[in-house]
């Protein structure tokens, strides 16, 4: 007789996906070949999971949870395709998984944003990405400069993705129900980033710079975090960015010209010109 199904642990992010029509309509848009392999990160109770190794190569799925990891072990023991890890996704290394594979996850909340930066520094091994997120999230990621969600999320994700917010997902969709509202997102990995970017780390230390005091002019933020009055002055007017305006207006091109222009003045944190 098989166990009964462990109780839902709030504190790892567990809502599980209950409704057939969302798991159909998530794995239409993964639209996975029988030559790809998935990365499943918290397959739960294995709502997406089963469907998923009946369409792909292999179904790498990474479970935190002890119990669910060998409930599932049991439920899926007949699936050849199925590789199952029990473990933490963030110290998983993405950056060996094989190349073009897709991730598709219902995504714990609590750890959506830094498995999204954790996945886009393995963007190189992977095609696309079907997630479900809180709709705070997924709406921050497609926000466009001038929008007040636009900020660290969408730059660093745009840059080297094309995010699109496919649909809403009701919280009477899970159980136990989230207080929150969620989305599922398509991520296609781009071939080119959406502006030539020389020096990534730079770029990126960049953007958070400038998002760091959403108050504050972009000049004034990237002095607050280090960079050089005199480098910010002359790389903002190399980048042709007047300097009284909020990182919030400033496109992904206008970024990653700032940052060009940045690195070849940039001293180390804290040294000011
Ligand atoms: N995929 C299932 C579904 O759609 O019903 C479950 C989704 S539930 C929102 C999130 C899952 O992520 C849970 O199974 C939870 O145990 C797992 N999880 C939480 N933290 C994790 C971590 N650090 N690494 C891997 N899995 C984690």
């Amino acid at each position: 007789m098989a166990a009964p199904l462990p109780r839902p642990r709030k504190r790892l992010g567990q809502h599980f996906l209950v409704d057939q029509n969302i798991v159909r309509k998530i794995l239409d848009l993964a639209a996975v070949r029988h030559d790809e392999t998935v990365l499943e990160i918290g397959p739960g109770r294995g709502a997406l999971t089963g469907p998923l190794c009946d369409r792909a190569e292999r179904v790498i799925g990474i479970e935190v949870d002890a119990d669910l990891y060998r409930h599932l072990h049991e439920t899926l023991s007949d699936r050849p395709t199925l590789d199952l890890r029990l473990g933490d996704a963030l110290a998983f290394p993405f950056n060996t998984l094989p190349e073009g594979t897709v991730v598709v996850a219902n995504l714990p909340y609590y750890l959506s944003t830094p498995l999204l930066f954790a996945l886009l520094e393995a963007r190189e091994r992977l095609s696309r990405l079907v997630v479900m997120l809180q709709t705070e999230v997924a709406r921050r990621i497609v926000a466009g400069p001038g929008n007040a969600d636009y900020g660290v999320l969408s730059v660093l994700l745009q840059c080297w993705t094309i995010p699109k917010l496919a649909f809403r997902v009701s919280p009477t969709c899970f159980r136990p129900q989230p207080d929150v509202g969620s989305s599922v997102l398509s991520l296609r990995i781009r071939s080119e980033p959406a502006a030539p970017i020389a020096d990534t780390k730079l770029f990126t230390r960049v953007v958070r710079a400038a998002f760091a005091h959403r108050r504050k002019t972009v000049s004034n933020s990237l002095r607050d975090e280090g960079f050089g009055q005199g480098s910010v002055q002359a790389g903002l007017a190399q980048a042709r960015v007047a300097p009284g305006r909020r990182a919030e207006t400033l496109s992904i091109v206008e970024f990653a010209a700032l940052a060009e222009a940045l690195a070849a003045r940039t001293e180390p944190p804290g040294n000011s010109v």
